[in-house]
């Protein structure tokens, strides 16, 4: 008896403790996003200049930026990401999991619902989707850009424990917008690097090693010190931040100083540094800036999907929609 309790006990903590990097990720995304997009497009020489009176460093979440933002405000990183959660839970209550259809048609949802931004790849997909139904676009050059990884945690979250499931549903979910080689990668390479986070393991460096070592075109070190929306810069940008700073704050606005795709580099460097620190750690007064609508839904999400990939019913036999 005491046994099976222990056992449960156990069993509680260490979900909790999933639960708490989880959270850590999800809001590290939105934080990352929150901070950056002041920033998006600027070089960090104008960053520099414009930051002048707190050393030349943007550190604080404010809005505004080339988006006009509230203080606090997210962008499409972080809404696509809460699109493509909700379709995956909606998947799950209506008894059609992992239905990549759905997920087109969030994100066709989101679309409509004015966006404060969307990337020219993703309007691009979504209105092919719009027009002919078709779940992924032909593999092309100018589907390079970081728009499918920016927005794929909830598909790790919400496959954990199955990585033939979170590949098929991570590569379906990025195809809907792009299709590119690098892409792929880029979405399996940073998400393998999160699930071991979540997992508790502490393999960073050693995985960005990895990484970039299977594709030549990540290598990170010497830091190019690219940082555009092109997926090449962007995973050296993350990798190369998320390395060289353990700690959470630090990690981010290394990243966002970088300049041009500075909210999408934020985000993921947030996701993964989140991830690592858990929710618990995160600056404070970072997260008293965020949109409070933000804050719970992904509060409410990181939950409920965590939850979907201990459900039974998370691993069909069959893709409904093979491409
Ligand atoms: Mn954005
Ligand atoms: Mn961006």
């Amino acid at each position: 008896m005491r046994d099976a309790s222990q056992a449960v006990l156990d069993r509680v903590s260490s979900s909790n403790a999933v639960y708490e990097r989880a959270l850590g990720a999800y809001l590290g995304l939105a934080l990352g996003d929150a901070l950056g997009a002041t920033v998006e497009f600027m070089t960090p020489r104008e960053i520099a200049l414009r930051f002048e009176k707190q050393g030349g460093v943007h550190r604080h979440i404010i809005g505004g930026g080339w988006l006009k933002l509230v203080r606090g405000q997210v962008t499409d990183d972080t809404t696509m990401s809460l699109a493509l959660g909700a379709a995956l839970l909606q998947g799950q209550r209506e008894g059609r999991p992992f239905d990549t259809r759905l997920i087109a048609d969030a994100y066709v949802a989101w679309w409509r619902g004015k966006p404060v931004d969307c990337g020219n790849t993703c309007r691009r997909g979504i209105q092919r989707y719009l027009r002919d139904g078709s779940l992924a676009g032909p593999q092309q050059d100018s589907d390079g850009g970081n728009g499918a990884l920016m927005r794929n945690l909830p598909v790790a979250l919400a496959t954990l424990g199955n990585d033939a499931l979170f590949e098929r549903v991570s590569l379906a979910q990025a195809h809907v917008t792009h299709h590119h080689a690098l892409s792929d990668a880029a979405v399996l390479g940073i998400g393998y690097l999160l699930r071991a986070l979540l997992a508790g393991e502490d393999r960073l460096a050693e995985q960005a090693q990895a990484l970039a070592a299977a594709h030549r075109a990540f290598r990170f070190q010497p830091y190019p010190g690219r940082a555009s929306g092109y997926v090449v810069d962007t995973v050296q940008t993350v990798l190369h931040c998320v390395t060289t700073h353990d700690d959470f704050e630090a990690a981010v606005i290394a990243a966002v100083n970088r300049g041009d795709d500075a909210d999408t580099t934020g985000a993921l460097v947030g996701m993964l540094a989140g991830a690592r620190c858990g929710a618990s750690r995160l600056p404070r007064h970072w997260l008293n800036r965020l949109q409070r609508g933000v804050l719970l839904d992904i509060t409410e999400q990181a939950s409920a999907l965590l939850a979907l990939s201990m459900s039974p019913r998370a691993a069909p036999a069959a893709d409904p929609h093979p491409f």
